[in-house]
């Protein structure tokens, strides 16, 4: 049981939405001539996705094989070899980016997989390839030099030192960084690293160290990790009782909803529980991260790519948030005083997760 003292640092900077947050004071930006928009990365979990995220205005998409190469391995969700070659082509007609995640961990005894999505995406046009594991990564670096190589968030490399050990072994140029950092950290992260830095922006948070996590491995049996998902659709149970859905990984009851309530897909850490009395959210409430509020703050740091959460999303949400991010960044790379515009808040909030929104890690006051 966890007390209701140690709940998720994600609750100290959240904020309820609708009504949309009040407007910030605009942010005087210094140096503005200076400023270099960062990339901006949508997540595209189907093609049509990745057309609608380049048609809203992204700069790169990034999408997945299917099978447990990438940490979104959903049922009906990812890219068959075809569906690559045509997005890739679409992507590039558009001035955009195709970034491959081959993002989980390869099977200690069934390296192969793994290996060969390596030659397929060096086969199939893909600009780079977001990477976790050090054998994939040894792989592509020796077969396909000319691939760019961007470390995934699920390496967990948060130090500068952890990033240049990447950069001198496997010839990384860009790395993702875990959403553990704050605002201040990640700028001494990008002042003693020649890799580019990317950033997560927007979207659902997960609470353990990006995806290393037992929660689900415990109720299903395999690891998000090495099977790309952490509520494998076929361990999860929707049941009807007196009214109300209950929602069930195998046997583990997860959330009880009631008849109007909304359902979120049934993730472990995200799941209602009895703790001291009180039925709550006791690990992790749902809300997303978003960073509205610091883009100038990020940009000043240095950040070089904005990442938007969600490839099990669907196309509208993806067509949505790229749209508010293109002109969020678009807005805060010129010369314009930049400040949240309360029609992108509130344009948001209806795609959070829970409805809610928070700045996470970067406004942490504790280390
Ligand atoms: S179950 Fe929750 S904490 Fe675990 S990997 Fe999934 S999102 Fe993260």
């Amino acid at each position: 049981m966890v007390p209701a003292s140690r709940r998720s640092f994600l609750r100290l900077s959240m904020t309820q939405l609708p009504p949309p947050a009040p407007t910030a004071l605009p942010t005087e930006i210094p140096d503005r001539a200076t400023r270099t928009a960062p990339e901006l990365v949508c997540p595209a979990g189907s093609l049509r996705a990745l057309q609608m995220a380049v048609d809203a205005g992204a700069d790169a998409v990034y999408l997945g094989l299917r099978g447990a190469t990438n940490a979104r391995n959903f049922a009906g969700l990812n890219f068959d070899d075809a569906q690559v070659r045509a997005g890739v082509e679409y992507a590039h007609a558009h001035g955009a980016k195709v970034l491959m995640a081959l993002n989980t961990f390869a099977a200690a005894d069934d390296v192969a997989p793994w290996l060969q999505a390596v030659d397929r995406a060096a086969d199939l046009g893909a600009d780079a390839l977001i990477v976790a594991d050090t054998a994939v990564l040894a792989h592509a670096r020796r077969h396909h030099p000319e691939l760019r190589l961007h470390l995934s968030v699920q390496a967990s490399a948060t130090t500068h030192a952890a990033i240049e050990f990447y950069r001198r072994h496997y010839g990384i140029q860009r790395a993702v960084l875990p959403r553990v950092l704050t605002l201040s950290q990640v700028a001494h992260v990008i002042r003693h690293t020649s890799v580019d830095i990317e950033v997560f922006g927007f979207g659902s948070l997960c609470v353990m160290v990006e995806g290393r996590c037992v929660l689900s491995s415990y109720a299903t049996g395999s690891s998000p990790n090495n099977a790309g998902v952490c509520s494998p659709p076929s361990a999860v149970r929707w049941t009807e009782r007196d009214g109300s859905v209950e929602a069930r990984l195998n046997d583990v009851l997860i959330d009880r909803y009631g008849p109007s309530e909304p359902r979120g897909y049934p993730t472990l850490c995200k799941g209602r529980f009895l703790v001291e009395g009180q039925r709550d959210y006791a690990l992790e409430e749902p809300t997303s991260l978003n960073t509205l509020d610091i883009l100038p703050q990020l940009i000043d740091a240095g950040v070089k790519a904005v990442k938007i959460e969600g490839r099990q999303r669907s196309p509208a949400y993806v067509a949505e948030v790229t749209r508010v991010w293109r002109a969020a960044i678009d807005l805060a790379a010129s010369r314009e005083r930049y400040a949240p515009q309360a029609d992108w808040t509130a344009r948001l909030a209806r795609w959070a997760e829970g409805q809610q929104h928070t700045l996470g890690a970067y406004d942490r006051p504790w280390r």
